[in-house]
Parts: C-alpha cells; structure tokens; sequence
C-alpha cells in the first residue's frame, strides 16, 4: 500500500486534492479524517499538518508526500523529490519596514530579523558572511517590526499584499518555493513500480494543464499557412468540411503561446476557432 501525505488545511490542501484526483484517484475524503482509502489505486492519503511531513516523510512514516519546497529545505531532510508540481508559489523573503535605509544586503548587519523559517535564514546569512540576530515567531511574523519585536523580517512572500499592508518592503529574495511531490528513499526502491505510475499521470496531468486542443476553419488554400504557425505535437489533423474549399484544422497548443496563436490564426482566416481544456496527455 502506497502511503501519501497531503496537508490537512490550508494552501496546499485543495489543489494537493485535485491534482491525486485529476489523476484518478478517488480519495474517499471525509470531514476531519486524518486518513483515507483511495479506491482504485493501492494506496492512501494521510491529512497531516504541513509543518510535520517532512519528518514523516523521511521517517518512512509515508512514502510519498506533496509539501512546499521551503518546508524541505528549512527542516532539511533527506528525502527525495520527484516533481515541481506548479502551484502554491511564493519566495521566501527579507523585507524592511518602508522607512528603514537599505542600500545592500549588508544593511541588515547587526539587526534583529523576526522569522519563521530561522535554519533557512541562518543558512542565507551565514553564506553571505552576514550576523544578524535571528527572532523565532511561530506566525503573524510581519506584525513584529510595527509592535517594536524586531527590526525586520524574513517570510513567505506570493502576492507582496501582506507585507504592502504592513508597510514592509521585500528586499531580498532567499529561496523561491512550488509545492513538489517528494519521496522517501528507502519506498523510492521498495515501491518503485507504483511510484513510477503516480509520477507518470501526474506529468501528464500537469502537462495537459499547460495545453489547449485548438479546432478552427479554414479556407484549403491556407492550410499550409495555418499549420506552420502551429505548433504542433506531430502535425495538425485536417477534416474536410461539407462546405466544399474549406477544411476544420484540429491541434494542441501551450497556454503561453495562446493569444500569439489565435492573432496569427485570425490575420490568416481562420473562422469559428474553438479552444478546449485537455484532460489528461500522454506523449
Ligand atoms: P500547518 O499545516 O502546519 O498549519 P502552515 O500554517 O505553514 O502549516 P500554510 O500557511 O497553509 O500552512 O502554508 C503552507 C505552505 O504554502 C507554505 O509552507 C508554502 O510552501 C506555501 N505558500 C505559498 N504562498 C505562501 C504565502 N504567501 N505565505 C505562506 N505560505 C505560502
Ligand atoms: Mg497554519
């Protein structure tokens, strides 16, 4: 049985869900269930708190577990990860209150940095040569320069909103973060073959996410136009259309390419161009 930890509550919680479930596993999760049995796939999903997987993970407790990098790397253990898995973003941080002068990085010498993450702020400052007094707060870290608890602080940043709010300013970037898929290394040999299989759908999970299946019309005379600005994953299927001189093209393109794609497509001729998600793309 394959042994996978999720958070219980909080950032990663629904997207964590989703993504084991775009992958076809009906997790049967109940309201407060610490532990749930997946149907269709041997295995089954632990709910635990965020700040207690990693220990978990690398004591085989579970086998596999989807955690932010940042929490890896603060508690740093010896656990293996197997995939970035694109959501639950941030950086962790040092920001200054508005007011305060920063030239460089050096200008937090000697001062008191209130954070939660304190072996990943020791980790920076040391490789910067810097000393500066480390102040431990379990939460609510960006309050403690405005109530005097310390100079500045060193948190999770994604959209810069809370610390805008509390008339902070980022100014150095630690360590960028994604919630990733990570494995303990003795169930890396032990489980291989199951392991492998989650981490196959899961790429073509996330893969399908980045693309669209694109349908349009398109006069036969600009078939060879509109297929070069596509592109492709071999080359476009082509259906004749009842309307004699006119073809339908059918192809997969990427998210970021998106509006480039349509504005070419359109100056070509291209009419009644359809965008559809795709769900799943094994390649
Ligand atoms: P616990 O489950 O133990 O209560 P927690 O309170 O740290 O853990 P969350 O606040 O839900 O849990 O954060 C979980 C993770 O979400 C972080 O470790 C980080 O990887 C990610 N994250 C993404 N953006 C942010 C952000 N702006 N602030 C904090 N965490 C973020
Ligand atoms: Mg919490």
């Amino acid at each position: 049985m394959l042994k996978i930890a999720i958070q219980k509550s909080g950032r990663l919680y629904d997207d964590s869900l989703s993504l084991l479930k775009s992958c076809g596993l009906y997790v049967d999760n109940g309201m407060d269930q610490l532990k749930a049995e997946v149907r269709n796939f041997h295995a089954e999903v632990f709910f635990l708190r965020n700040s207690d997987i990693p220990q978990y993970l690398e004591d085989g407790v579970v086998d596999l577990a989807i955690i932010g990098e940042n929490v890896l790397y603060e508690q740093n253990v010896g656990v293996e990860v197997l995939a970035k898995l694109g959501f639950s973003k941030c950086r962790l941080s040092i920001a200054f209150p508005k007011n305060m002068p920063f030239e460089n990085i050096k200008s937090i010498e000697g001062k008191k940095i209130a954070t939660s993450y304190p072996n990943s702020l020791k980790k920076y400052l040391e490789k910067e040569g810097i000393s500066a007094d480390i102040h431990l707060i379990s939460g609510s870290v960006e309050i403690a320069p405005n109530i005097g608890l310390a100079d500045a602080i060193c948190d999770l940043v994604s959209s810069g909103s809370t610390l805008f709010k509390n008339g902070l300013e980022e100014k150095q970037i630690i360590l960028k973060s994604e919630a990733c898929l990570a494995a303990n290394k003795t169930a890396l040999s032990l489980k291989g073959e199951i392991i492998e299989e989650l981490v196959f759908r899961i790429q073509s999970v996330l893969k399908a996410r980045e693309n669209r299946y694109i349908l349009f019309n398109i006069p036969n005379s600009k078939i060879n136009e509109a297929s070069a600005v596509l592109p492709v994953l071999k080359s476009p299927t082509v259906l004749p259309l009842l309307d004699e001189g006119w073809s339908s093209l059918h192809s997969v393109i990427q998210v970021k390419d998106f509006w480039g794609v349509i504005r070419k497509l359109k100056n070509i001729g291209a009419q009644g161009i359809l965008v559809i998600p795709v769900e799943n793309m094994v390649i």
